[in-house]
């Protein structure tokens, strides 16, 4: 439960040094992508190379998972010295605590890769895509910053899919634009989920917003 794990009462609260030791904490080193319920954490090895200067974390329900993501992270670490040092992983309830994490505007990037579906009318509750979660998420993502889902349980991918097009502050990214998008192609094949659903020549169902600005905002 809840109780064993550390909850930062604010985003000033985490120890920066212990997740990025070599990245000095400064307003240039923030946390700027989060893969929210990010498993054996696929995506941020994947992303890692991609983005060396951009600090992301995996937040994990499941504390094996989460301890499995840390030791993953320190081995790759050691055999690639210089490299990996932007990825690390909390163990958290994203669903409660996003906004302990992460201030006003601060993400660039949040992930949503195959979350559990949840089928049943009365745990729709506890998907992680829902209308008030999404007030949060618009809440830590900057203006302009994109948010990706994917699943290969069709239903949930609609449900995903209405919820981010009923809210205000979301937008849908124009095909166009996602063609171009580095990281789209790593949504299906970098984290253990996806490649599963591959192997089985599975569907998947994507839906990637953009949060937009509101005059407040400005
Ligand atoms: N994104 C990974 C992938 O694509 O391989 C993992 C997908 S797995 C089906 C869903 C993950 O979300 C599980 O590891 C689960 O423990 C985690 N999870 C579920 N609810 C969560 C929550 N409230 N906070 C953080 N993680 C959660």
């Amino acid at each position: 439960s809840d109780s064993h794990f550390p909850v930062p009462i604010s985003p000033s609260d985490i120890d920066h040094s212990l997740h990025f030791p070599t990245f000095p904490n400064s307003d240039e080193n923030k946390i700027r992508f989060a893969d929210v319920g990010c498993g054996f954490g696929g995506l941020l090895v994947g992303l890692s190379p991609l983005f060396p200067s951009k600090l992301m974390i995996g937040m994990e329900l499941r504390d094996k998972v989460t301890e499995y993501v840390k030791e993953r992270i320190s081995a790759l670490r050691s055999a690639n010295p210089g490299e990996y040092g932007n990825i690390s992983v909390v163990r958290t309830n994203s669903m409660k605590y996003v906004p302990n994490h992460f201030g006003k505007g601060q993400l660039e990037k949040m992930f949503f890769l195959f979350p559990d579906p949840h089928f049943k009318e009365k745990n729709h509750r506890r998907r992680v895509i829902s209308d008030h979660l999404l007030d949060e998420y618009a809440y830590v993502l900057g203006v302009g910053g994109v948010l990706y889902t994917v699943t290969d349980v069709e239903e949930l991918g609609e449900w995903m899919r209405d919820c981010l097009e009923r809210h205000p502050l979301f937008e849908a990214v124009a095909e166009e634009e996602l063609k171009r998008d580095p990281v789209v192609g790593l949504l299906t094949s970098a984290t253990e989920e996806g490649q599963k659903v591959a192997r089985n020549g599975g569907q998947t169902f994507k839906a990637v917003y953009r949060r937009i600005v509101v005059r407040e905002d400005e």
